[in-house]
């Protein structure tokens, strides 16, 4: 027997940020894959669909009618699955049962007036009046008094249960703060009282150094997939100043993180040569009015797809009842990402 390695033997890594393990499994993507690689039809869709909810004009819930919106439009979520108006209490029974009550407001954003586009078909100068929406949204709902907690995030995809095909996100703003982001605070606070610098401003400046797990940067953004990936291509993007949050972002700061989410999401498109699916958000720092000089804005990205446009990654079984595990190591997941076109295949079919 050799020495271990985390090249070929299994193993767990942890996730510093929320202090949970992956198991990785490197000698499984060794293994003969005997499924049928198949790629579905790559409709191009209408710039404009009548039965679409979310295209300038239509009608929603309600009765309500979208206005004649160009770029980014905004509007509380007619299906709220919190509500500013729930009044406060709490229902303790032995400890046993336990319940408590969350108020907050949801939104949606539509990220253009074209049904026919998503991110990395945008231009970064339209991509970026999404990032002004979310600066926007996320000044108004934090400077509320009830709103502990912001969530930005952007469901894309049927495969992850995205009813709409229009390009569009959410907001989701809570009272209390929402159990990932709280995990996060605690490592972070910890990190940043121990070491006096971010936890992630330290993880960014040992990526840049190893260069083994960096799929694409630009001068104030770096995305790649973290050591402890859970999801086969999951990724982050990190800021390089360790900032708590999109407000404190210069404006050369902003159009570089349009940028950057348009690359990445590029490189996403290209691995399958299919419109890549993901859920993907913003985490930064509570707005509950106290100061989080330890959190460092990034966003994640938890892709499923595993193989092919249409073999995706389970979450079943043993990680279900166990651990998260994964086969292809989040070093091969990264040179596959890193080595990939930046030019979106669509645009170099054409
Ligand atoms: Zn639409
Ligand atoms: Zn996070």
């Amino acid at each position: 027997m050799d020495t271990f390695n985390i090249e070929d033997y299994p193993h767990q890594r942890l996730n510093p940020l929320t202090g949970d393990w992956v198991l990785v499994s490197p000698h499984r993507a060794k293994r003969p894959w005997q499924g049928q690689i198949e790629k579905p039809a790559d409709h191009n869709r209408p710039s404009f669909d009548p039965t679409c909810y979310l295209c300038p004009r239509n009608g929603r819930a309600g009765g309500k009618i979208n206005p004649d919106y160009k770029g980014t439009f905004v509007f509380t979520n007619d299906f709220s699955a919190l509500l500013s108006d729930t009044p406060y209490g709490e229902v303790s029974e032995g400890g046993l049962f336990r319940a408590k009550s969350e108020s907050g407001i949801c939104k949606v954003i539509c990220f253009s007036e074209n049904h026919g586009l998503t991110i990395p078909e945008m231009k970064v100068s339209d991509i970026q009046k999404v990032v002004d929406v979310w600066c926007d949204q996320f000044a108004e709902l934090g400077a509320s008094k009830n709103i502990g907690y912001v969530q930005i995030f952007e469901n894309k995809g049927a495969i992850m249960g995205c009813s709409n095909p229009h390009p569009h996100g959410q907001i989701w703003s809570s009272s209390s703060i929402p159990v990932e982001p709280a995990k996060e605070s605690k490592t972070q606070k910890a990190y940043f009282e121990k070491n006096g610098s971010t936890l992630l401003g330290d993880y960014l400046k040992a990526e840049l150094e190893k260069k083994e797990r960096l799929v694409v940067q630009n001068n104030h953004f770096v995305a790649l997939v973290p050591f402890w990936a859970t999801w086969p291509f999951e990724t982050m993007i990190i800021s390089r100043r360790a900032v708590q949050n999109i407000l404190e972002l210069t404006n050369d700061e902003k159009t570089a993180l349009a940028d950057i989410y348009k690359k990445l999401t590029i490189k996403y498109d290209n691995l399958f040569e299919v419109s890549f699916a993901y859920s993907a958000g913003l985490h930064q720092a509570p707005t509950d009015g106290k100061n989080y000089p330890e959190w460092h804005l990034h966003m994640h990205f938890y892709p499923p797809l595993l193989r092919s446009a249409t073999v995706k990654k389970f979450m079943v079984g043993y990680e279900m009842l166990a651990m998260p595990q994964r086969d292809i190591t989040p070093e091969q997941a990264a040179k596959r990402l890193c080595d990939l076109p930046d030019i979106h295949y669509k645009k170099r079919e054409s």
